[in-house]
């Protein structure tokens, strides 16, 4: 058959627009990467056309041998990356996966204590909004006033008094590490299961960054597409046997039919990526970067939610500049810097305002940025937030400015290089 470019030139088209976008802008979106070339060809692969509902070698359709092969390669190395006894490498999605396990040990009405949506925690999470939040009733923690950290002696008493079944550690704006022994101690106090959702961090456990949840969690939960530099998906991982089959069994037949074998393969590939010494160094650096760029901001006497940083991203504050989300995303936007507003703790604007943005290392490293360069970025958003605290001309001129030294340190560092757009 035709190729893209005659089949379909509309989104052929998007492609290549997409390619010279991802080439010529800074991304600083903490949930985003760049994935190799190898991931890709898995991704966009044949395996698309098989149908494999079931586990290996124990499928309902025909034909599964080699994918088969691949999803156990998925398995053995999900496994062998976070150190635990299974994973369940199906969920299509972080909050599939999430679900996955709602399903496999909770009911309708069941308490759950996550942490708060407006306070770093995710939607899935028990947030009004999503299933988690509409069918079970969802208790939330949240983070101190003072140092913007998680509340322990909270998270204690709203356990010992909503005796919640689940317990969620995890979130996705929180830059700090979660004291998963502490969450545990809290769990067994009041009979809970604890679920830690690493789908931010899991690339710098992967990568020897960042404590693992285990030996204290009952599950693990991470997407695929983060700081574990893999295609968009999730996985399951526990060391329990009987919670592992339950969890089979939410996923397939419970939750999804027919899994993304072409999908499954590239989890394979992200994962035998991540299981090389070169991850290390690549967590290692995300780290160091993240640092260095919370330091640059810092300097610019820009305001960072807890101080600054024990992982891949920073919540910044705009507060103190008299500045939201919204304008300050879209100001970076317009000189090639990208990021997502976020509301910080205790915020009083709309989550569709904000008051904050929140920037993350972990694609700048995969392109090659290293403390110098995100040195750099921070003085880069400081001269946007100057321009835009002025306002007027001065707001155009300093995006233009740093639209400039955006496209040129892009242009230092290229990604995919060989690929036409
Ligand atoms: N859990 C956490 C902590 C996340 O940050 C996210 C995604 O942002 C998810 C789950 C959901 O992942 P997905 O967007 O793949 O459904």
């Amino acid at each position: 058959s035709a190729p893209l470019s005659d089949a379909d030139p509309d989104i052929y088209k998007v492609l290549g627009r997409e390619l010279e976008r991802q080439r010529d802008e800074i991304e600083l979106i903490a949930s985003e990467n760049y994935v190799s070339r190898a991931v890709i060809e898995a991704a966009g692969s044949v395996l698309t056309n098989k149908y494999a509902e079931g586990y290996p070698g124990k499928r309902y359709y025909g034909g599964c041998h080699e994918v088969d092969v691949a999803e156990e390669l998925a398995i053995a190395r999900a496994k062998q990356l976070f150190g635990c006894d299974f994973a369940n490498v199906q969920p299509h999605s972080g909050s599939q996966a999430n679900q996955g396990v709602f399903l496999a040990v909770l009911k309708p009405g069941d308490t759950i204590l996550g942490m708060g949506i407006d306070m770093g925690g995710h939607l899935t999470h028990g947030a009004a909004p999503n299933q988690s939040g509409k069918w079970f009733n969802a208790i939330h923690y949240g983070v101190r006033r003072e140092d913007s950290t998680i509340d322990y002696e909270q998270v204690e008493r709203l356990a010992k008094e909503h005796k919640p079944k689940l317990i969620i550690a995890g979130g996705s704006a929180y830059a700090r590490q979660f004291d998963f022994k502490r969450f545990r101690e809290i769990a067994d106090e009041v009979g809970a299961l604890l679920l830690v959702d690493m789908a931010h961090f899991a690339g710098l456990v992967a990568g020897g960054q960042h404590p693992s949840p285990f030996p204290h969690a009952h599950f693990a939960t991470t997407t695929t597409h983060k700081t574990l530099r893999g295609p968009r998906g999730a996985i399951i991982l526990t060391n329990d046997a009987d919670l592992a089959k339950k969890v089979n069994s939410a996923i397939f037949p419970g939750l999804q039919g027919g899994p993304l074998m072409h999908i499954i393969a590239a989890k394979a590939v992200a994962f035998g990526e991540a299981l090389k010494p070169e991850f290390k160094q690549y967590a290692k650096a995300v780290v160091d970067n993240a640092k260095a760029l919370g330091a640059s901001l810092k300097e610019g006497g820009v305001d960072l939610v807890s101080g600054g940083t024990d992982n891949h991203l920073l919540l910044v504050d705009l507060r103190p500049k008299g500045l939201t989300g919204k304008a300050v995303e879209a100001a970076l936007g317009h000189a090639h810097i990208t990021v997502n507003k976020n509301g910080v703790p205790y915020d009083t604007e709309k989550p569709t305002i904000t008051s904050g943005i929140r920037v993350g290392s972990p694609a700048g490293t995969t392109r090659g940025f290293g403390v110098a360069e995100f040195s750099k970025i921070g003085g880069l958003i400081v001269d946007v937030l100057e321009g835009l605290k002025t306002g007027g001309d001065a707001a155009t001129k300093a995006q233009e400015k740093v639209k400039a030294e955006a496209l040129a340190l892009c242009e230092r560092f290229p990604i995919y290089p060989g690929i036409k757009a």
